[in-house]
């Protein structure tokens, strides 16, 4: 559209009642969401089979640019090597972006994009993969650790290894159950999130916290008498303090209950699935974890990038 033909629209939008520029809105958001995304994303500089950074385009494929690495010979595009590759429907990931961001069942999300439940599954393992892999290298100031429960789930799975639970059966066992998945979440003074999911937590895995935290950082357990042993064995109680002591400390890192906020936001936030398989779990709780980690500067193109990108 030249120029002048552009400029006649946007007096003419002054002149529109609330109801018709709603509508307009409306509109303008589905003519976004239509849109190719991978237009909109940066071109890969380097080869992804031979690291060489001597490319040249190589033409239009599949709804991708195409690029032609001048050393290996080998062609690739912007999704080579992504867990995206060879995903089809391209203008429907933008929208698709949209309900993981809303946090939406697959029902939801297939009626939405327009798409069948089947294709939003397989989606949303790959969309979340690279967040699954994703984890923060480093914690600061008082990390704060506080646990909560997931029960197993054989659901989706054609022949259940157990008893089939009587439909609203309460668990009653203890904390220790068989039955459930414990998540173990870590959050430092910044916000960072480091989460673990196990049966039982391995001296490896406070080994690994314990790694990650810079030299001044604390580190504070809620449920300190659960993990005593454990924390006391991988020698981490030197910098161990508990929630009353690190209200205290020094350093002005108080203790904020952060990480139990955490655990209670996202049982709540896994209610709406009605039940997650085990073999997921962790898709979920990345998913989760990104939702948290973006926050506020949450948009579709930011988990489109987070998709594609490591
Ligand atoms: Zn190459």
């Amino acid at each position: 559209m030249d120029v002048n033909e552009f400029s006649k629209i946007i007096s003419e939008i002054k002149k529109l009642s609330l109801k018709q520029l709603t509508k307009i809105k409306e509109e303008i958001s589905n003519v976004e969401t239509e849109e190719n995304p991978l237009l909109n994303l940066k071109e890969p500089k380097i080869c992804p089979h031979c690291n060489s950074k001597e490319i040249v385009s190589y033409g239009f494929r599949n709804e991708a640019q195409r690029y032609k690495c001048k050393s290996c010979g080998k062609t690739y595009n912007i999704l080579t090597n992504s867990p995206l590759a060879k995903l089809r429907l391209k203008k429907k990931w933008l929208k698709y972006c949209e309900c993981l961001k809303s946090g939406y069942s697959i029902r939801k999300t297939a009626e939405i994009c327009g798409i069948n439940k089947n294709t939003a599954l397989k989606w949303r393992h790959r969309f979340l993969e690279n967040n699954k892999v994703n984890k923060v290298q480093k914690l600061t100031g008082l990390v704060e650790a506080d646990d909560c429960f997931f029960f197993k789930s054989e659901k989706g799975n054609k022949k259940l290894n157990r008893l089939p639970r009587k439909r609203g059966a309460r668990n009653t066992s203890n904390e220790n159950s068989i039955d459930k998945h414990t998540l173990f979440v870590n959050i430092d003074g910044i916000g960072s999130v480091y989460d673990i999911l196990r049966d039982k937590l391995q001296d490896i895995d406070i080994k690994e916290i314990y790694s990650l935290m810079e030299t001044n950082s604390a580190y504070c357990v809620k449920n300190f008498k659960n993990y005593r042993d454990i924390l006391q064995r991988t020698e981490i109680k030197n910098n161990l303090v508990n929630p009353e002591k690190a209200r205290y400390l020094k350093n002005k890192n108080k203790y904020t209950n952060e990480a139990w906020s955490y655990c209670l936001s996202i049982q709540k936030w896994m209610l709406r699935f009605n039940g997650v398989a085990s073999k997921y779990l962790e898709n979920y709780l990345a998913w989760f974890r990104t939702l948290n980690e973006l926050g506020l500067n949450i948009n579709a193109n930011k988990l489109l990038e987070r998709a594609i990108y490591k």
